[in-house]
């Protein structure tokens, strides 16, 4: 494990592209994050587009009692920005009137022009001071032409930062939106390590929201929370650098890290992990022997790729041909490139149609991407898995490494179960 950081691929070149992308926008974050923060509401403010978006993405949730909505900005709304600023403001009394338990309100941008031009930090500011405290009303940006689809949750953390209490006390503070069952299951694990206070952003009610101070040690859940990171930063918290927790691998060295720096010792590391990682290589090995060898690109699309590659290829034996990402931040992401394994081409961006005539010459066993490229890619006979599952999936930490795992054996058994049949009908 440490004799392949001198060989990975930290200091391997980058092709970075600068064309059209192929992805969703940080609209997309909502469907997780009003999951996880029980008591905010996130109003768009946007088109019937984003709204579309939103609803289709979502359908199943908008029946259920929805926290999230659209404030349509309607062609007469052009005619003057201060009608559109006193529409948004008559839009949120109606429902804070209307909901009573919101607590956390972010006015989340989009990109038409309209939108663009109105001053949203400026209408958050007026909205805090009109509805505190009771309410607190936030920012930020899911507009396409900004953001990735992962980049919302970045964006949202991000606004949060700079609001939240101070502290000098010694904590931990896991950064990233994780299920709540996945979380439980990383915060048992470090109880039984015996660190401690843990604290969690977001947190899941607003009442709940971490401090943070020079003594805060933040560890990332989630690779695509650049912004979030720098703002903590900002706040002068320290930065744990780890793998990401995919895998048993990426779990225990994340864990690791963690440990280290809580002065847990050796014999109760293991422990506390020994079992959980023997179930997490159990549960990865009955996929292993689909998974073995084939080829694998990666798409940019979710800013998971650099750790899913790693632990594909050193978990699960798979051979990645090109892993691509829509930034590559070393910081970040420096350890799990110094555990891939050299060999793929390493992308920054996207140039759409090149990236197709490279999947298109690399013929790869297995191609993760977004879903406008998965259709007509099956079309061509290439096995492809959609990246946006793999925010909707609980993959983190050890009990979910099987499930991991299985995401691209799936794919891949499928087409295997598949080809037969289709030899048999072109037969008959
Ligand atoms: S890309 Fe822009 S217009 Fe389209 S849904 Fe996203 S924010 Fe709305």
């Amino acid at each position: 494990m440490t004799g392949a950081a001198a060989r990975g691929c930290r200091d391997l070149p980058v092709l970075r592209e600068r064309g059209q992308r192929e992805v969703f926008c940080g609209l997309t974050g909502i469907i997780w994050l009003h999951r996880k923060m029980q008591d905010a509401f996130f109003l768009v403010v946007g088109s019937r587009t984003c709204a579309h978006l939103l609803q289709s993405a979502a359908g199943v949730m908008i029946f259920a009692e929805p926290r999230f909505g659209t404030a349509i900005l309607e062609e007469k709304d052009l005619a003057g920005l201060a009608d559109a600023q006193a529409e948004l403001d008559r839009e949120v009394a109606r429902l804070l009137t209307r909901r009573p338990d919101i607590r956390h309100l972010f006015l989340v941008g989009s990109c038409p022009s309209e939108v663009i031009k109105l001053d949203l930090a400026k209408a958050a500011e007026r909205l805090s001071a009109a509805h505190a405290p009771h309410v607190r009303v936030l920012n930020y940006s899911g507009s396409g032409i900004e953001t990735t689809f992962t980049q919302g949750e970045d964006a949202c953390l991000a606004a949060m930062v700079p609001v939240l209490p101070a502290t000098s006390a010694r904590e931990l503070l896991l950064v990233g939106a994780l299920p709540d069952v996945v979380e439980d299951q990383a915060l048992a694990l470090l109880a039984a390590l015996g660190i401690g206070p843990v604290r969690v952003l977001p947190a899941r009610r607003s009442a709940d929201l971490p401090a943070v101070g020079p003594n805060t040690l933040c560890v990332l859940t989630q690779p695509f929370l650049g912004d979030t990171r720098a703002a903590l930063m900002r706040r002068g918290a320290p930065m744990l650098a780890a793998p990401f927790p995919f895998g048993e691998e990426g779990t225990t060295l994340w864990l690791r890290a963690v440990a280290a720096a809580f002065g847990v010792p050796e014999a109760r590391f293991t422990a506390v992990t020994d079992a959980p990682r023997a179930r997490a290589r159990t549960a990865v090995a009955a996929h292993r022997a689909t998974l073995e060898g084939r080829r694998l690109f990666l798409f940019p699309d979710s800013q998971l790729e650099i750790p899913l590659a790693r632990f594909l290829a050193r978990e699960c034996g798979m051979r990645p041909v090109e892993v691509g990402t829509p930034y590559l931040h070393r910081d970040i992401l420096g350890p799990d490139l110094d555990l891939l394994p050299p060999g793929p081409v390493l992308s920054e961006g996207q140039d759409v149609d090149r990236q197709l005539e490279r999947v298109r010459a690399a013929r790869p066993d297995l191609t993760v991407c977004g879903l406008g490229l998965a259709n007509p890619l099956e079309a061509e006979g290439l096995a492809t898995k959609w990246a946006i599952e793999l925010v909707f999936t609980p993959v983190h930490f050890y009990e979910q490494a099987g499930d991991l795992a299985g995401l691209f054996s799936r794919p891949l058994r499928r087409r295997a179960l598949l080809r037969p049949t289709i030899g048999l009908e072109a037969a008959e």
